[in-house]
């Protein structure tokens, strides 16, 4: 078990941000203010999610604020398809931001009349070192670094090559602004980090504007004071960033000094959590986008019929601590069964469809069953029609009569099955095509056993889901596995993308569904019964042509 585990569910998982917040409230800070700053490069996955609930979830316990802001310092990766698809998983998680969406490049001006301040202050310059040789002069981290001979140039010429670096009179590479720290520093960090670097892309916000774009360091505190920002909560990878961030909001005049503190990023096995990975699997069509049920995307785990509520309890179940973890998919999946089984309703489904045909009951008529939504929450009754040709599940039937009733719980020659809502029957006969392959089965119901038990010495074997082959209406379902077959998919030698399962997808065309299923809104979640959970798709499903993404089976299957 990693830090990140779960305990249990009715136990609150340790998180060191409450405590903090609870002292520092103690002490008189008065609203608690947090932000998600995401940057607009990629679609977000379930570490984010984590980050979402952690960020937006402080707020709501505290009663404050969260801000949504975006990060979009760095023009070239930076789309609007990615700022509208963020958005849309925030309020499907069930979170609301506070006022409007903000993003750093708001703040493009005051970064800049910020950093003339620094160097009117003597705190920063404009440095003409090669990124080679600047990397040189970094030294390592057991060796201090050497000062750029361009650190002792006068505040005059500083301001007036920052100004044009800014108008775009530089190449791209020709020129840095650095702050003026310590190159002997044992924190790389602040031996004379970079403040602006020449860009000449066009920016989603600001166009053509600017020729500079500041670095995220230079950014990413000052967004937060000017945010108000009382707790800025990230990942561990920052730990290090955290004495420079400090630096900026001692030297600037900023409104208020937020702090930082960093948890453990949120990784789950037999996936990828990387922007880039998933990023590459989407570019290379390993999936069909990032919104492919197999993907850890907040989009990608909605088509598959995750629900919100599932996604958070989970990510609510994790400790907040100061370690990385990986966490089980198993894990995980507890949550999205344990939302689904109380609260989908159930619905009858055959996959693979093997004709009955009851001999017994009259052909052209359709007797009106009723079956409970859900077996113990009051959600109301569905009809069921019943008649004299029904569909079957393939491998509910076998034709060998000798197998025991404690073997083979099912459908077998002369012996007696509950039909799930109807009828016991026994079944009969059978017919076969010239290959031999069973296309019928004959069987006749045992009347007055709807709802009641068979006379004596007609015990059915078992219980089976069926659906009318003439009312019943044909749906489309997609199977989704695993995307990976190992464990840690993206650690040990050679590429991730060797460790894909190739066969994490598989479409089954001619499946029957209960007539009531096509009205079946997008993004209705349902338990088949017996067959697991499945989803009405958000994009493809019509009452034309049903589709239905499995969400993950009735039972645990990542245990070996
Ligand atoms: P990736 O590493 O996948 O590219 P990122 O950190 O670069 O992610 P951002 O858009 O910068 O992506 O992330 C927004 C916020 O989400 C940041 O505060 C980041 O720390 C947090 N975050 C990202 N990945 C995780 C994770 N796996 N667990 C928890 N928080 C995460
Ligand atoms: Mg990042």
């Amino acid at each position: 078990m990693s830090n990140n585990d779960a305990t249990n569910t009715a136990k609150q998982p340790t998180n060191f941000i409450h405590q903090v917040i609870e002292q520092d409230l103690q002490q008189g800070l008065e609203k608690v203010v947090t932000r998600f700053p995401p940057e607009p490069n990629g679609y977000l996955h379930i570490g984010h999610a984590k980050s979402i609930c952690v960020n937006f979830g402080t707020a709501n316990k505290y009663s404050g604020e969260c801000n949504l802001r975006f990060d979009d310092t760095n023009p070239s990766k930076e789309e609007q398809e990615f700022v509208d698809a963020i958005k849309d998983d925030v309020r499907w998680l069930g979170f609301n931001w506070a006022g409007e969406v903000r993003y750093a490049s708001d703040y493009f001006d005051t970064f800049y009349s910020w950093a003339q301040h620094l160097i009117r202050e003597g705190n920063a310059y404009v440095c003409d070192l090669s990124p080679e040789e600047a990397s040189e002069y970094r030294g390592w981290a057991t060796t201090p670094g050497k000062d750029s001979p361009f650190r002792s140039r006068t505040v005059e010429e500083n301001l007036d090559l920052l100004e044009r670096m800014k108008t775009g009179e530089f190449e791209e590479g020709s020129r840095v602004l650095r702050a003026k720290i310590d190159m002997a520093s044992p924190n790389m960090n602040l031996r004379d980090p970079i403040l602006y670097r020449i860009r000449k892309a066009t920016h989603h916000q600001t166009g053509n504007t600017w020729s500079i774009y500041p670095s995220y360091d230079f950014a990413h505190g000052q967004e937060d004071a000017i945010e108000g920002v009382t707790h800025s909560i990230c990942t561990l990878e920052f730990a290090d960033h955290q004495p420079l961030y400090e630096w900026f909001l001692a030297n600037l005049p900023v409104p208020s000094t937020p702090r930082q503190y960093e948890f453990g990023r949120l990784n789950i096995n037999y996936t990828v959590t990387s922007k880039r990975k998933l990023k590459q699997l989407v570019d290379e069509n390993h999936v069909s986008g990032w919104d492919d049920p197999r993907l850890p995307t907040i989009q990608g785990m909605r088509r598959r019929g995750y629900t919100a509520d599932a996604v958070r309890n989970f990510c609510d179940s994790l400790a907040v601590s100061k370690t990385d973890g990986v966490v089980d998919m198993a894990q995980f999946e507890f949550f999205i069964r344990e939302d689904l089984n109380d609260n989908a309703a159930r619905a009858m489904c055959v996959l693979n469809p093997l004709k009955l045909v009851i001999t017994n009951f009259p052909e052209g008529e359709v007797e009106t069953l009723s079956a409970p939504v859900h077996p113990q929450k009051e959600m109301g009754t569905r009809e069921l029609p019943f008649t004299r040709e029904l569909y079957i599940d393939r491998n509910d039937y076998n034709e060998d009569s000798t197998l025991s009733r404690k073997k083979f719980k099912k459908l077998v020659p002369g012996d007696f099955m509950r039909l799930r809502g109807a009828y016991v029957i026994k079944a009969t006969d059978l017919v076969k095509d010239a290959t031999g392959e069973i296309t019928e089965v004959h069987a006749e119901l045992i009347p007055g056993t709807v709802g009641e038990n068979p006379p004596e010495g007609m015990k059915p074997r078992g219980v089976m889901h069926w659906v009318s082959a003439t009312e019943g209406k044909q749906a489309v379902v997609r199977v989704y596995d695993r995307l990976f077959n190992v464990e840690s998919p993206d650690k040990g030698e050679g590429n991730f993308l060797d460790n894909i399962n190739p066969d994490s997808y598989s479409v089954i065309e001619n499946c029957w569904i209960e007539p009531g299923l096509v009205d079946a809104a997008p993004e209705t979640g349902f338990q088949f019964e017996r067959e697991g959970y499945f989803v009405a798709d958000r994009y493809e499903h019509s009452a034309q042509t049903p589709v239905f993404n499995k969400t993950i089976g009735l039972r645990d299957t990542w245990k070996k």
